[in-house]
């Protein structure tokens, strides 16, 4: 059976989407829960773009021992040493070069003819080649080239040392039948194809990004591109978890394999989403909250007496626990490490101290404490506070009827000042956010508010998610609290020190790569 390549972009990609920047200490976390779920190839970032791109890849190239680490590059030397810096600490440093071959792209966005195309495609591969035991080669809007052109320039960079051929579907136009024919026409026209492994790549805009995939890999590809959750620019990528399942499940026709752990999906993809913001659709494949749920009689009665009558995936395969373990307030340091173990966290010894006084704060408060609250606790020690700017030091709020919602709020900022604020609003969460503003000194505009409760319960923990635009920094925040004023502002100021930090760690070339 052939193997098949788990290439995953959601830190680079992904991260593309709108709205969604993840701090250092989140993409980490990621990349290690990639590393569990087995994918071959991390794509950490672009290095090139800005100093947070460079060293959250570096930190992750250091980091991931059992994956190959890779970054995105254009065709210029400036952009391949960068790269070269931040992945040469790397377990298998690779590079992932791309130059656009349509001819919209060539005219209007390189400004280029064909051939200066292709000669700073070869210079750019044999530049990289002089660092990179991989270099990996992508054609930027493939799909919208002319094929004897995209077989010239493929036959071309093969020569000059490329070992891997990607072949994006940039702006997710193709179908699945001509994307499997750009395969074999390549396998036809290119020489020296049998020298390197073919590469899918597609987005979701006409929502056949998952089926162009499985497309590829029966023409011949090797390799696919893919995002957890599918997230990424415009409609997203492909969805990782739904072409390894489709492959799995379907192994009989695909008849390929794959060294993904398949287990840690569920787990990959909750992580993402609570880090991203991007919330996962109910009725998603594979990882929606009801991708296992059986509504009609006929189909729960089938599914009683026997499961595979309407059920083609069992949970247990992807990992959605069938038992949630509880915890309470006799629960030892010991019990809660096990457990955060076994949910898939790496905590400092620091870490599991400061959680286990939150722990007990809400252990008091609340009789059970699920594996949603612990995951929800270990958010806001593990990453929430990372790096933050301001810091809230107390809230109040008054609301009533028949009055003006009136808040007051006391932060610290990086520089230990203390800011004290007091306004109004039409309603509470108004009042807080217009004191918060004033704290800050920046006007903030708030483009989404997201209230919900972890798990059932008049007790449960209220989770509050914003987006927000802060001068043109677009960004997102979440707070978590048993109180939902105490959690709107956290995730307000959660999202403001975001902000802070993306200003502080910009570069001029921020978010230019489509590939
Ligand atoms: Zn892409």
């Amino acid at each position: 059976m052939r193997n098949i390549k788990f290439f995953d972009t959601t830190l680079r990609d992904g991260e593309q989407s709108a709205g969604v920047n993840l701090n250092l200490q989140e993409k980490l976390e990621i990349a290690r829960q990639l590393e569990r779920l087995r994918v071959d190839i991390i794509e950490a970032g672009f290095p090139a773009s800005s100093k947070g791109d460079f060293a959250a890849v570096k930190q992750i190239a250091e980091t991931i021992r059992t994956c190959s680490v890779t970054g995105l590059s254009r065709s210029v030397r400036s952009d391949i040493d960068a790269a070269w810096e931040a992945l040469k600490g790397g377990a298998e440093p690779r590079l992932h070069l791309f130059i656009a071959t349509s001819p919209i792209h060539m005219v209007h966005k390189l400004r280029m003819t064909p051939e200066q195309v292709i000669d700073a495609a070869v210079e750019a591969v044999k530049y990289a080649k002089r660092f990179f035991p991989i270099v990996q080669w992508s054609a930027e809007d493939a799909c919208r080239s002319e094929r004897p052109f995209l077989a010239k320039i493929v036959a071309e960079v093969i020569k000059a040392g490329a070992s891997v051929i990607n072949i994006p579907d940039t702006v997710g136009y193709i179908t699945p039948k001509e994307y499997g024919e750009i395969f074999l026409y390549l396998q036809n026209n290119v020489p020296n194809i049998e020298k390197v492994s073919l590469s899918a790549h597609c987005h979701d805009d006409l929502g056949m990004a998952v089926v162009n995939s499985l497309a590829a890999i029966e023409h011949g590809a090797t390799q696919v591109e893919c995002t957890i959750n599918g997230i990424g620019e415009r409609a997203g990528n492909a969805a990782l978890e739904e072409i390894a399942v489709a492959l799995h499940i379907r192994k009989d026709y695909y008849q390929v394999e794959t060294r993904l752990n398949l287990q840690e999906i569920k787990r990959t993809s909750n992580l993402v989403s609570k880090l991203t913001g991007v919330v996962v659709p109910p009725n998603k494949a594979v990882v929606g909250k009801n991708a296992f749920a059986h509504e009609s009689g006929i189909h729960q009665d089938g599914v009683l007496k026997e499961k595979t009558t309407y059920e083609i995936i069992s949970p247990e395969l992807v990992g959605v626990p069938s038992n949630s373990m509880v915890l309470g307030k006799h629960s030892g340091r010991h019990a809660l490490r096990n457990r955060v173990e076994e949910l898939g966290y790496t905590l400092s010894e620091e870490e599991i101290n400061q959680l286990f006084v939150r722990f007990k704060e809400l252990a008091d408060k609340k009789k059970d404490i699920t594996d949603d609250d612990l995951v929800a606790l270990i958010f806001e020690e593990k990453f929430d506070h990372f790096n933050e700017f301001y810091q809230l030091s107390s809230i109040q709020v008054q609301y009533g009827t028949n009055q003006i919602p009136t808040a007051v709020v006391v932060l610290k900022d990086g520089k230990g000042n203390e800011i004290q604020e007091a306004a109004t609003g039409a309603g509470s969460v108004e009042a807080l956010y217009n004191t918060l503003e004033r704290c800050f000194q920046t006007a903030v505009t708030l483009l989404d508010y997201r209230i919900e409760s972890v798990g059932g319960g008049r007790d449960a923990l209220a989770q509050v998610f914003v987006k927000v635009r802060v001068n043109d920094v677009e960004t997102s925040g979440r707070g978590t609290a048993q109180d939902v004023l105490e959690a709107s502002a956290k995730a307000y100021i959660h999202a403001m020190n975001r902000a802070v930090m993306i200003e502080a760690m910009r570069g001029e070339n921020e978010k230019v790569a489509t590939t």
